[in-house]
């Protein structure tokens, strides 16, 4: 087996901002590291890593961390061993290794002959899935524009955490009065009373569907369950569920989870976080970092597993150097895809 990778900057039409970063203003360009994987058969597979500083990932790490992987260690045609051997070359890490769980499952699914959602028999029902697209924090007047942008998309989902909520909210209502509307806190209310606060006001709205990661992922159970108990809407758990192993603890505390394969170390993780959650009785939605066609059509290939679909940020970028899944009007489709098998997705040319 052959391994090679690349850093490349996704760059982003608006700065973006979410409540750990909207004090700077936000970045307007992601660093991202692409593998491609190839074996003497001439089977490829490609994948993406999506590094967060939130969970200790970089571009830097990501690349340090491909530089010690023994390619010859890895299979297509045993993904679940080639997982292994990387836990074996340093721990945590879930960008790198999302990045080549990606690459061993498309060319797994490539080398099978069917598209990866066919592999591993979860199919993909057309004209079901609608992607929400993310607001992210900025002045009342960027909002009006970047909602006004988005016309097309008819579920929004409103960065909060920031001293202009009210006023950024206001100005999404301003010229988007009906659309239904996500939220995501990222941790932002440190109290469970400034936390129930802002929900009672957002649930005043009456276009929010619900409410992600009010409070901090380290927020104890006794506070998740009192806010649970009082909230007028459904919470979801992004940073506070990494995998399935936060099943249980989340089935307290929320009504759904935000699974990522950046945080899962990629799909194999991502596929069994959204069964453990829907064992516990919790909804499910997928969710994305900034990331380009690549590791967004990955992620697609789950959403038979979901509720709620956030993978969007290929949207938000202007130069994705991939093509895969479309997203007219929010409906994310396979019908289009340059490729049948593995993951569909193409470089574009
Ligand atoms: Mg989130």
């Amino acid at each position: 087996m052959k391994l090679t990778f690349r850093r490349f900057d996704l760059q982003l039409a608006h700065a973006w901002a979410v409540s750990s970063n909207a004090a700077t203003g936000g970045k307007s360009f992601y660093p991202t590291v692409f593998v491609e994987l190839s074996d003497d058969a001439g089977v490829r597979g490609i994948g993406e890593c999506a590094p967060s500083a939130r969970y200790h990932d970089t571009s830097d790490t990501v690349l340090a961390f491909l530089g010690k992987v023994n390619p010859a260690r890895l299979a297509f045609d045993d993904v679940p061993g080639s997982m292994a051997y990387l836990e074996t070359v340093a721990p945590g890490n879930y960008a790198a290794k999302c990045a080549l769980n990606v690459a061993l499952l498309d060319g797994a699914a490539a080398r099978a002959g069917r598209a990866l959602h066919e592999m591993w028999e979860l199919g993909f029902t057309e004209g079901r899935h609608v992607t929400s697209y993310s607001i992210g924090i900025a002045s009342p007047e960027k909002i009006r524009e970047k909602v006004l942008l988005a016309a097309a998309y008819p579920i929004l989902k409103l960065k909060v955490g920031s001293p202009d909520d009210r006023a950024n909210l206001a100005a999404l209502r301003e010229v988007a009065p009906e659309k239904i509307v996500r939220v995501d806190a990222n941790e932002a209310w440190r109290t469970k009373e400034e936390a129930l606060q802002n929900i009672e006001w957002l649930a005043a709205d009456g276009r929010i569907e619900f409410v992600e990661q009010p409070m901090p992922a380290a927020t104890g159970l006794a506070d998740l369950r009192w806010l649970r108990e009082r909230s007028p809407l459904p919470l979801f758990a992004d940073e506070s569920y990494r995998g399935a192993e936060d099943a249980a603890r989340c089935a307290e505390g929320f009504h759904g989870v935000n699974v990522k394969l950046a945080k899962t170390a990629g799909l194999t993780g991502a596929r069994e976080a959204l069964q453990a959650a829907l064992r516990a009785g919790l909804q499910t939605m997928l969710g994305c970092m900034i990331e380009s066609s690549l590791l967004i059509t990955a992620a697609a290939h789950l959403a038979e597993l979901t509720d709620h679909l956030d993978l969007d940020t290929h949207l938000l970028i202007t130069n994705d150097p991939y093509r895969g899944v479309t997203a007219e009007q929010g409906m994310i489709s396979f019908a289009n895809t340059p490729r049948q098998t593995g993951l569909g997705v193409e470089e574009r040319r």
